[in-house]
């Protein structure tokens, strides 16, 4: 198939590249042309282990390119997956500006093609999204009927770090449809595929992805207030929760308790889903505590590294790690951010240091903070250094250098980054959320 994806974004582009090595011809479509001439150039506007090799490959191949032309690639092609952000709007309800734009595009595309073209919105929306603001803005600019065209919706589960593995062996396909055959053309786009594909409407795809990632926010929020009544009884908390993950019921995936979650679709997605709920008139009582339980978290550290230093103003704190997970570039809603407001308002210097989030946490959070060359740069003359990121390269730290290089070797674990045996023998005070050792 002829595919067009709209946003080279982290999803556009995986989903670009997937396509492309199922066979397809992909073109990759954004307004902004610096990430097209990287894509040309057979590199990722973004870090994602393993992507450019394939990326350079499939360019050499002619499977994949990209272009600013929106509205006359579209009409080149038979299908087209609607990849745009849907950030959160200061209120908390999604922002769907990227999404009515890219609407726009593919409706004057559709007015110029002649035969049928299937519309697949892959971005995050709330449920109605689709029906309700694609389809009539679609009809709008096209000046075509529905039934002249196709419309799905296809939710997205790739998680970065590991979005090429997630793309090709995908655990489940959502195909939301708004007729039968607008989603025969998307499954027969996904044949290659070996794994469940599930059909339903377009709103009920719409809540799949949402009720998904609240889900997942939820057991990470719960693993984390148990986290912190485990300290107060001195009990390691990932005792408890590889007990009670051994559970078929519950499973052990997203147990393991830390800092809080960030990223570009948790916090986002989570409060979207409640303001959805809330203009419906529909309590969401878990939801609201999801996202409390997740603004407080981050500061869990902060009383730790006080407990310990006392007052912590003049206090020199070292932060490693400010992506919101390893593995990927992506600063978003990284739990960084509010460790970082709460150090400065209590009077600390913070340095930080991060393996590749530092460009775009520089550009998305302006802190006064220094900014390290190296770990070993941002263990220097610290009072303590508190791990935000499990980075494995963070691992390999020696546990001499702590010693050696801090005026007070204090390590305090937002992730389990270290093994705290290896500290103690140097003499070094480990302490981990809901590790029971403050
Ligand atoms: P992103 O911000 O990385 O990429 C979006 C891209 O769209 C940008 O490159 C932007 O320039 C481009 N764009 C904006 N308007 C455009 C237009 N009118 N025409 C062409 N291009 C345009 O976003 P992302 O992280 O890839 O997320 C995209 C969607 O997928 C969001 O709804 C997100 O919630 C969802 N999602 C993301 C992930 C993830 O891990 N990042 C996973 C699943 C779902």
């Amino acid at each position: 198939m002829r595919v067009a994806v709209i946003g080279t974004g982290y999803v556009g582009v995986v989903t670009g590249v997937s396509a492309a090595l199922d066979g397809h011809d992909v073109v990759c479509l954004d307004i902004v042309d610096e990430k097209v001439q990287s894509l040309n150039s057979g590199k990722a506007p973004f870090y994602e282990p393993g992507l450019d090799a394939v990326i350079k490959k499939l360019v050499k191949a002619g499977k994949l390119r990209a272009s600013t032309s929106v509205v006359s690639e579209v009409a080149r092609s038979d299908i087209s997956f609607i990849c745009v952000g849907t950030p959160s709007k200061k209120d908390g309800t999604a922002d769907l500006s990227y999404i009515k734009a890219a609407g726009k595009a593919i409706g004057k595309a559709l007015k110029k093609h002649k035969g049928y073209h299937v519309v697949v919105m892959k971005s995050t929306v709330p449920p109605g999204t689709t029906h309700n603001t694609l389809v009539p803005i679609l009809v709008t600019y096209s000046d075509r009927l529905p039934i002249t065209f196709g419309v799905c919706m296809n939710p997205e589960f790739l998680r970065e770090g590991s979005a090429l593995a997630d793309a090709a062996k995908p655990d489940r396909i959502v195909i939301g449809e708004l007729n039968a055959r607008s989603g025969k053309v998307l499954l027969e786009f996904y044949k290659k595929k070996k794994c469940p594909i599930l059909r339903m409407n377009l709103t009920a795809a719409e809540m799949v992805k949402y009720v998904s990632n609240s889900f997942l926010a939820t057991k990470i929020a719960f693993s984390n207030e148990m986290a912190n009544l485990c300290d107060q009884f001195g009990i390691e908390v990932y005792d408890v929760m590889e007990a009670v993950g051994l559970d078929y019921r519950i499973n052990p995936h997203f147990l393991r308790a830390g800092a809080g979650f960030g990223g570009s679709c948790f916090p986002k997605d989570v409060s979207a889903l409640a303001k959805v709920a809330k203009r419906a008139n529909v309590r969401t009582r878990i939801l609201e505590a999801v996202l409390h339980q997740n603004e407080e978290q981050p500061l869990r550290v902060i009383d730790m590294a006080e407990h310990e230093l006392g007052s912590l103003s003049g206090k020199e704190i070292a932060i490693l790690g400010l992506t919101f997970k390893p593995g990927t570039d992506d600063v978003r809603f990284s739990r960084a951010a509010p460790m970082i407001e709460g150090l400065l308002v209590m009077g600390a210097h913070v340095t930080v240091y991060d393996p590749k989030g530092m460009d775009n946490f520089k550009k998305e959070f302006h802190f006064d903070i220094k900014y390290a060359k190296d770990p070993q740069d941002a263990l220097l003359d610290k009072d303590a250094v508190i791990f935000q990121t499990e980075w494995p390269e963070f691992r390999k730290i020696p546990a001499t250098w702590y010693a050696k290089l801090m005026r007070r070797p204090l390590v305090i674990d937002g992730r389990r980054t270290v093994d705290p045996a290896k500290l103690h023998k140097e003499g070094v005070k480990y302490l981990a959320i809901g590790a029971g050792n403050q």
